[in-house]
């Protein structure tokens, strides 16, 4: 397992924005990777009924079936969520978190970041700093020439981390969809790379995101997202992996790469258009669920 827990202390909250809250983390000296973090996937681990559990050292390697041998009554929540920045000299991890507190939507991430205080512990599931096997990152251009990204508010910090290590050769367009325009972050474009934020104010989730993507590719207007079925599974699905277990032809030198991530009913809709609709190669494309309406990760 690449993967280990790190315990981790609150050192400092900060209300970003109206529906973001920034914590930082200390204890992070020791994790990994070394180079680009890029969207590198962590898990976070919150206190349950009876606080946090514990994980003695000897856990390191098996710490998932230590997990997985708690009673999920008491040993609080695990959720997934991006590194916004990771200090490797002080090891204070930085991590951005969408406050979706509205009665009905509030889990135990967004419930434990709002109230979070210097000194609180949580645990950050990360790979160790010596792991140079790069695991946990899907931002994967190769030798693409131009990249487009496309995400909501949840993929904002993995977004915005990316363009700050964006590959100096690389001309792309970065799309992103948050709750309201007091939402909207600095974030430094790098030559050649273009931002447009899109407010969602009182437009429904991913309609933006769907809009532009069809604007983008000349798409016709895509059919309402009420003819979807409702799919129980989260998409994930990258140049290399499929969660459906679909087979990925082998990928070609050059072209576009394209990185979609938010809401996996939005996501599964805009890879219909890309890869039905516009005949876009899955190999060139990551397709993300970073949660999904009306369901609670885990
Ligand atoms: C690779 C990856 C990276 C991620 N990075 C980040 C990150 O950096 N910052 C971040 O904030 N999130 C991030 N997420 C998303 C985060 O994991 C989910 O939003 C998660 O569900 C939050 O956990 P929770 O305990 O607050 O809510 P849960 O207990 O999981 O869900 C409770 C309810 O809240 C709803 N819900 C969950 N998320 C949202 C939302 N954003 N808006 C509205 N309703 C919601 C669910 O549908 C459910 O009904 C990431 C996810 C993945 C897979």
């Amino acid at each position: 397992m690449p993967y280990h827990p790190f315990r981790a202390t609150v050192v400092s909250t900060q209300r970003l924005s109206p529906n973001f809250q920034r914590v930082r983390l200390s204890g992070l000296k020791y994790m990994g990777p070394r180079g680009h973090i890029h969207d590198l996937r962590i898990k976070l681990i919150f206190p349950g009924p009876s606080g946090l559990v514990e994980f003695p050292t000897d856990t390191q390697e098996n710490w998932f079936e230590v997990w997985q041998s708690l009673d999920p009554a008491t040993r609080g929540a695990m959720r997934t969520y991006s590194v916004r920045e990771l200090d490797r000299d002080t090891g204070i991890l930085t991590v951005d978190f969408v406050l979706h507190t509205a009665p009905g939507q509030a889990g135990p991430a967004c419930t434990w970041a709002s109230s979070a205080t210097p000194g609180d512990d949580i645990y950050v599931v990360a790979p160790s700093a010596d792991d140079e096997s790069g695991p946990g990152i899907e931002f994967q251009p190769a030798d693409a020439n131009e990249v487009h990204l496309f995400g909501d508010e949840t993929a904002l910090p993995a977004l915005a981390r990316i363009v700050d290590e964006w590959p100096k050769t690389l001309t792309g367009t970065i799309h992103i969809e948050v709750p309201t325009a007091a939402d909207r972050q600095e974030v430094n474009a790098p030559p050649g790379v273009s931002i447009e934020w899109l407010p969602r104010e009182d437009a429904q989730l991913g309609a933006l995101l769907i809009e532009v993507l069809s604007r983008h590719r000349g798409l016709p207007s895509p059919a309402p997202e009420t003819e979807d079925a409702p799919d129980p599974d989260i998409l994930w699905e990258t140049p290399a992996f499929s969660s459906s277990g679909e087979e990925i032809d082998p990928r070609t030198s050059g072209g576009a790469y394209w990185w979609i991530a938010g809401e996996s009913g939005v996501v599964k809709h805009m890879r219909r258009m890309l890869v039905r609709g516009a005949g876009i190669p899955r190999s060139q494309v990551s397709f993300m669920g970073y949660w999904k309406r009306g369901a609670a990760e885990g």
